[in-house]
């Protein structure tokens, strides 16, 4: 039996990650779940799976709300979410709350030697110079959760010898706006980015899949998790989200992860830690399968220009590119800026910064607010 702590347990990656465990009940128990809204779902969650431990951040959620009654010795604390993570009976923690707001938790399982399941890329994007480091140092196991990272993980070799791989090669959807020119794209509305055509899943990560922003933080996550230079690493356009990423090996072989659409699929695996976890799940008919593929937009290119130059120079790069990020995504969610404004308000605070080197985790965190401010200040520029 292994124990678990599921940060982001409310969201979209939780649900998939309780649904996991809950068809593999004999393998796993809850030990400890985190969130940071929706204690309607909590209460639920809290009631299935009877968790040892339940961590809230506090300063979101409701005080009247009934859960409160029935959990009034939650941890709420920086220093209790540590004593969680960290405590000695904990096997697997799953890294999956969204945006920045996840990075000391992959910071804190990381720092302990865990194994991190890890869907909150963006720890990756803006830490991954003091956490990859420290994975190293500390011996603690990072599997990746991200379908795409996920596949690459499936296709890498048992020894993982890296000089065997010629190129990694990320699938991406495309997102809502694939067909759609970037000049035909300023006037699009929130329902509009919200519409993905193969995945379900939380805001933020919706937009920046209409983006394909999400597909730029990929391609820095996949460089620092398997440590390959961007060069290496090409994104190609597969509107079917069947094949979730591929390798092409020195001798011309390329191997490709396939499966339905379902987040289920690359969480099984990582749970299952080298073992296959039985699933429900659909197969695929491959007599109706209609697979293409494509490259990403030429007018795209500007964002993942800036996402190389973050693998290329690394340091504070990541954390400025990620929060511009996030500033700007929140600014399209609550309508202050346009679709379009996005990469602009990105680009333009990208420039405000010049690249220095990282040493430790708290210049992370500054970074992050200094950014943070920047692009405040970039959108109100804009309008
Ligand atoms: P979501 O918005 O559905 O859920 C986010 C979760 O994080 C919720 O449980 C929320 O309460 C919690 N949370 C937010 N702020 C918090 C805080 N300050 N403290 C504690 N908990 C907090 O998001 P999601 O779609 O599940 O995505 C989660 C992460 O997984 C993101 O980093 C995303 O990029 C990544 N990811 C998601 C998918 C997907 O299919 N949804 C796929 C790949 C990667
Ligand atoms: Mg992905």
């Amino acid at each position: 039996m292994k124990n678990v702590v599921l940060l982001g347990a409310t969201g979209s990656i939780g649900k998939s990650c309780l649904n996991v465990i809950r068809q593999n009940k004999e393998h796993f128990h809850l030990f400890g779940i985190g969130f940071g809204s929706n204690l309607d779902r909590a209460q639920e969650i809290a009631k299935e799976f009877n968790p040892d431990h339940i961590f809230v951040d506090q300063y979101q959620t409701d005080k009247s709300h009934i859960f409160w009654q029935d959990h009034s010795n939650t941890l709420s604390s920086e220093d209790e979410l540590r004593g969680l993570i960290q405590d000695s009976s904990v096997d697997i923690v799953i890294s999956a709350i969204s945006g920045f707001a996840g990075l000391k938790a992959s910071y804190f399982a990381i720092e302990a030697g865990k194994v991190i399941l890890i869907a909150n890329k963006e720890s990756i994007v803006a830490a991954g110079d003091i956490l990859m480091p420290l994975a190293k140092k500390k011996n603690s196991e990072i599997i990746p959760i991200d379908s795409e990272h996920n596949a690459i993980y499936q296709c890498l070799p048992l020894e993982k010898n890296l000089k065997e791989i010629s190129k990694i090669l990320i699938t991406a959807s495309g997102g809502p706006f694939r067909e759609k020119p970037l000049r035909d794209l300023r006037r699009v509305s929130l329902n509009d980015a919200m519409n993905h055509p193969t995945w379900s899943m939380g805001a933020k990560i919706t937009i920046d899949s209409a983006t394909l922003i999400n597909k730029c933080l990929e391609l820095i996550e996949a460089h620092y998790l398997f440590n390959i230079p961007e060069s290496q690493i090409e994104i190609v356009v597969h509107p079917q989200s069947i094949i979730h990423s591929m390798i092409t090996f020195i001798d011309g072989s390329t191997i490709a992860q396939m499966s339905n659409p379902s987040m289920e699929v690359p969480i099984s695996n990582a749970l299952g830690m080298g073992k296959r976890l039985p699933i429900n799940f659909t197969e695929i008919d491959f007599t109706e399968l209609n697979l293409s593929f494509e490259p990403v937009a030429h007018d795209r290119k500007m964002i993942f220009d800036m996402a190389r130059e973050v693998c290329n120079k690394k340091g504070n790069l990541g954390v400025i590119f990620n929060a511009s990020n996030e500033i700007a995504v929140d600014a399209f969610i609550n309508k202050n800026i346009d679709f379009v404004d996005i990469y602009e308000a990105i680009q333009r605070t990208f420039d405000c910064f010049t690249c220095s080197k990282i040493n430790t985790i708290d210049e992370i965190f500054e970074y992050d607010k200094e950014a943070r401010i920047q692009a405040e200040m970039v959108i109100k520029s804009l309008h």
